[in-house]
């Protein structure tokens, strides 16, 4: 669904690659967390799949289509077939709830029917069908976030990739937002989140990618923690084992 092979990104000007090298695969369905200190590369690897950044080197394929084959001109096309949330919800202001939904498919070239009875089902699923005719300064922040992701998922995307999304919001707010996000996974689409978050992260026990340096340097494929300094771990221990009438010698742990 989601493949990088071997990315290397160096930003014009930078001596150190904001990506070195990464290789990631993420399931049809699955849930993912990627952490990391700030500077890790999370922001430039969303940018990758978003194709708003290109790699120097490697190759990336979402969801079927390899990014090198995206022309300049199928871009937008390419983004709308993503879910893309965002730490400051990037609505329209001068447009309600009910608009800014409404309005993203517009895009997509939905008919007038078609949103007409989409909309209310996905501010449903959102919980906001009562707040359909508010704007968004009228919204909290919570309520902001929920029209953001409203928006990305009418269209029904097969990935929704979330940068930060609750970076914003306070600690209640986030649970909603996460669990939001989790139903939306558990309807099958596959799902992105970056986050600094380490309540949320231990509490879902999903997987959890850490970057660091550009590099991956620890893939937690499920029961994921939050911990962004340790080194993965050797695959097979090995420990020196003294053993009568023999010399010191190497012995491999069974696990
Ligand atoms: P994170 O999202 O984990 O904070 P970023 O992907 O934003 O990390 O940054 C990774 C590295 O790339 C950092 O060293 C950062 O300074 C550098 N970088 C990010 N964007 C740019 C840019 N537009 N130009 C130059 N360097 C950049």
């Amino acid at each position: 669904m989601i493949l990088l092979d071997s990315v290397t990104k160096t930003y014009p000007g930078d001596s150190e690659p904001a990506l070195d090298h990464v290789s990631l695969h993420i399931e049809p369905n699955e849930f993912a967390f990627l952490v990391g200190k700030s500077g890790a590369g999370k922001s430039t690897l969303m940018k990758m799949i978003t194709k708003e950044e290109s790699p120097d080197s490697g190759k990336i394929i979402i969801g079927g289509i390899d990014l090198d084959y995206v022309k300049k001109r199928h871009i937008p096309g390419y983004r709308r077939r993503l879910g893309v949330v965002f730490q400051d919800f990037k609505l329209l202001p001068r447009r309600t709830v009910y608009e800014n939904v409404a309005f993203a498919l517009e895009i997509a070239g939905m008919s007038g029917k078609e949103i007409r009875r989409t909309v209310p089902k996905v501010l449903e699923l959102v919980d906001l069908l009562d707040q359909a005719k508010k704007f968004p300064d009228q919204l909290s922040g919570g309520q902001q976030q929920r029209v953001s992701i409203a928006r990305s998922v009418a269209r029904q995307p097969k990935i929704l990739i979330a940068d930060e999304p609750t970076a914003n919001l306070d600690k209640l707010t986030t649970q909603e937002i996460i669990g939001l996000l989790k139903k939306i996974n558990d309807f099958g689409t596959t799902i992105l989140v970056t986050t600094h978050n380490e309540g949320i992260v231990n509490n879902l026990q999903k997987r959890v990618i850490t970057l660091k340096n550009g590099k991956i340097v620890n893939d937690q494929k499920a029961n994921g923690i939050y911990k962004l300094d340790e080194t993965p771990a050797p695959k097979t221990p090995v420990r020196k084992v003294q053993t009568p009438g023999h010399a010191l010698r190497p012995r491999k742990v069974i696990q």
